[in-house]
């Protein structure tokens, strides 16, 4: 049952480069590729789907007269 040497779709292997696991880094397998998936996630978020937010829209529409826009205090 037990085969020594399978380095292929190892469950503790490096998701971004396959290499084995070290615990301190854990799921990957050094600071580099933790930094790797970090910065991939960080761009993902970036990219936020849907409109982005308009203040001008938002201005033009508290500025209109059939929208009694609430006082700041
Ligand atoms: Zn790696």
């Amino acid at each position: 049952m037990s085969r020594p040497s399978t380095p292929s779709r190892n469950r503790n292997a490096c998701p971004l480069c396959g290499k084995p696991t070290v615990a301190p880094h854990t799921p990957f397998c050094s600071q580099g590729c933790r930094d790797r998936d970090l910065l991939a996630w960080l761009g993902e978020g970036y990219r936020v789907p849907g409109p982005p937010a308009d203040p001008d829209a938002y201005e033009s529409d508290a500025d209109g007269l059939d929208s009694p826009a609430p006082r700041p205090l």
